[in-house]
């Protein structure tokens, strides 16, 4: 159980009230500066990877290096993510079994499963264009 340090607070209210779920640590500083509750940079990853830990924060990958973190979904313990070339992030739940399945998986290496993330890619259908009337 973590303390309800005034940085956190901070942090978590971030995530609480912002009108974008999937958030970078460097949108989370500057949405904090907005704020005028500046908190330092290296305070604000020091509080995102406890949240992470403790399950307060999922952290995914959406590709090109696009680390976020956001609150877990209502009901749902794991989420993925379909992101298409235009920006766009669709979510869905995975199954259970998945995660069950993996812990098995680490377990036979030897390992305990720390965390595990989904994330699929996609881009806009193509819609072909209409013949030239020529
Ligand atoms: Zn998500």
């Amino acid at each position: 159980m973590l303390r309800r340090t005034p940085p956190r607070l901070q942090v978590l209210d971030v995530f609480k009230t912002s009108p974008v779920r999937h958030l970078t640590a460097d949108e989370v500083y500057r949405q904090l500066l907005e704020r005028q509750q500046p908190l330092g940079l290296a305070t604000v990853y020091k509080v995102l990877a406890q949240f992470e830990q403790a399950g307060i924060l999922q952290r995914s990958d959406l590709g090109h290096g696009r680390h976020v973190f956001e609150l877990p979904l209502e009901g749902v313990t794991e989420h993925g993510h379909l992101v298409c070339s235009n920006g766009q992030v669709a979510e869905f739940a995975l199954p259970h079994a998945l995660k069950d399945e993996l812990v098995q998986l680490a377990e036979q290496q030897g390992w305990d499963l720390t965390g595990f993330a989904i994330t699929a890619y996609a881009r806009p259908k193509h819609t072909p264009q209409a013949p030239d009337s020529a």
